[in-house]
């Protein structure tokens, strides 16, 4: 099909319609400014009311998400982040997952103004991998200890759902041995796609998808429509409403965001938390992580290095303070845009999962594996570090990478989470698969400094384990410890 005929019939209206209420968005640009205006000026005590909500583990209404946005007292904004740390404990402990992001193709029909790969930018090279590419592509991933990759994707009927559904097929068919013999294989993959319809959507469900992520980009629509000024993307409605059709297509992963810079960043959050409200509303769930990607520089983007709304170190660590509050139970994603010492900085107040051996070049995990230069990306990357060195610097903080792709929420969710809570156990959940795919990394693919303070960690991690009470009333623990035992015989 050509170019033209496919953008013609991506858009269906009614996959657009059925969502609104009385014809309206659930975004309201009056609402947002009334409840970020009548939100100021909160007493102290107020504010650390709404930290003691966020401490008992409950979501933030939109009124007292806009309190703490507005806090301008800078020792209050220290109390913040004391107690965004204590909630990110509390639900995760001291667990990060990580994840590799894999770019399929830079071909796109869009004009994003900040992004490299819009079709105006003549200096990006076009490319789409092939099967055998993509096998090369994920193979290096494996090398590194991965076990998720994010799938990226440019919008182009050459990189539609057909193609999206057998690039990922292909990723969870490749196998590759790890330095211990033991074959290791993508467990599950994440995709950053375009908004499709319902029937494309369940094509991807079809062939395991993990997480489906779109990001709005700005929630205030007339900067979206500026920044987005022709092609398919131009439509805030249809970009709205994509993870809504998610849901109706069966895939209940979904993950939002938006890309700071572009808008006011207090909005933005406001944005973030009406999408995260509809969602819940609509379909009893509400995502499952949160992006905040922050504008980089970009091949021929004027706008992403002159954009008046740039967000500066410290207020992107209030981005993710307010959201840690707000959503205590949703994942926080902080990519590789951001350089290693903001990544410290924001993983303490409460990111939960982080990309590492960055590659966003199209091809470029081969590049690096044959040692080649890499292309253009299609922005800059911030942080080069491998994964083995990041999972170093984590475990010197005292953090524990889970390798762990098991399911949904893995069970932080309802009733389960309630009686967690109740037993001052639920930190300590996912504690026992963590241990567990920690220790294979370390078999497999660490380096020896990171395999020494990385088994230091489990030391302690294991001794943990073994005083929780719910863990000792539980034949698990001993199931565990020997199958612990076993592998690291
Ligand atoms: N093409 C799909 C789309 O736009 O939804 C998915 C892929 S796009 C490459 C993934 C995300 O990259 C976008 O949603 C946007 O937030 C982010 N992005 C684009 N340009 C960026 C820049 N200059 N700096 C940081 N993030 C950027
Ligand atoms: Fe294309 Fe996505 Fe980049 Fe926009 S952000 S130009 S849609 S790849």
């Amino acid at each position: 099909m050509d170019t033209k005929k496919w953008v013609d019939q991506v858009i269906k209206q009614d996959q657009i319609d059925k969502y609104l209420i009385n014809g309206k968005d659930f975004i309201d640009e009056d609402e947002i400014y009334s409840k970020l205006n009548s939100n100021k000026d909160c007493s102290k005590e107020k504010i650390r009311a709404i930290m003691e909500k966020s401490l008992s583990i409950q979501r933030l209404n939109f009124d007292e998400t806009a309190t703490l946005l507005n806090v301008t007292d800078e020792d209050m904004w220290e109390e913040m982040y004391e107690a965004a740390a204590e909630v990110k404990r509390r639900v995760y402990d001291n667990r990060i997952v990580f994840f590799a992001p894999l770019y399929c193709g830079n071909l796109c029909v869009n004009s994003c103004k900040y992004c490299g790969f819009r079709k105006e930018n003549a200096a990006e090279e076009r490319k789409v991998l092939t099967e055998e590419e993509i096998r090369k592509e994920t193979d290096y991933i494996l090398s590194q200890g991965h076990k998720r990759v994010i799938v990226v994707y440019g919008e182009h009927p050459k990189t539609d759902a057909n193609y999206i559904a057998n690039s990922m097929k292909t990723v969870y068919d490749v196998k590759r041995k790890s330095n211990n013999g033991k074959t290791s294989y993508i467990r599950r993959i994440n995709v950053n796609a375009a908004p499709m319809s319902i029937e494309d959507l369940k094509m991807l469900k079809e062939v395991g998808i993990g997480t489906y992520q779109v990001f709005q980009e700005t929630y205030h629509k007339p900067t979206y429509e500026l920044v987005h000024p022709a092609g398919l993307k131009a439509n805030y409605r249809w970009r709205l409403y994509a993870l809504h059709r998610a849901m109706d297509a069966g895939i209940d992963d979904v993950a939002v965001g938006a890309l700071f810079g572009l808008y006011d960043w207090r909005f933005d959050v406001m944005g973030l938390m009406y999408h995260t409200d509809d969602l819940e509303r609509q379909f009893g769930i509400g995502p499952h992580t949160i992006s905040f990607p922050r504008l980089t520089p970009a091949s021929g983007s004027k706008l992403s290095t002159d954009s008046k709304y740039i967000v500066d170190n410290k207020n992107f660590k209030k981005i993710v303070t307010v959201l840690r509050l707000a959503v205590p139970y949703t994942g926080l994603i902080i990519t590789a845009r951001e350089n290693p010492e903001v990544r410290d900085e924001v993983v303490k107040v409460g990111c939960t999962q982080l990309d590492a051996s960055t590659k966003i070049g199209i091809g470029a995990y081969d590049k690096a594996a044959r040692n080649e230069k890499e292309d253009k990306e299609q922005f800059t990357i911030g942080d080069k570090r491998s994964l083995d060195e990041v999972v170093n610097k984590l475990a010197r903080m005292g953090k524990i990478t889970s390798f762990c792709t098991a399911g949904y929420r893995c069970g932080r969710t309802g009733d389960k989470i309630m009686n967690l809570l109740e037993s001052g156990t639920e930190g300590k959940f996912c504690k026992l698969n963590a241990v567990l795919t920690f220790r294979e990394y370390l078999d497999d693919y660490a380096s020896e400094e990171t395999k020494k303070i990385g088994e230091e960690l489990i030391k302690k991690e294991l001794e943990e384990i073994n005083n929780i009470e719910f863990y000792k009333n539980n034949k698990l623990l001993d199931v565990v410890n020997d199958y612990y035992k076993r592998i690291s015989e």
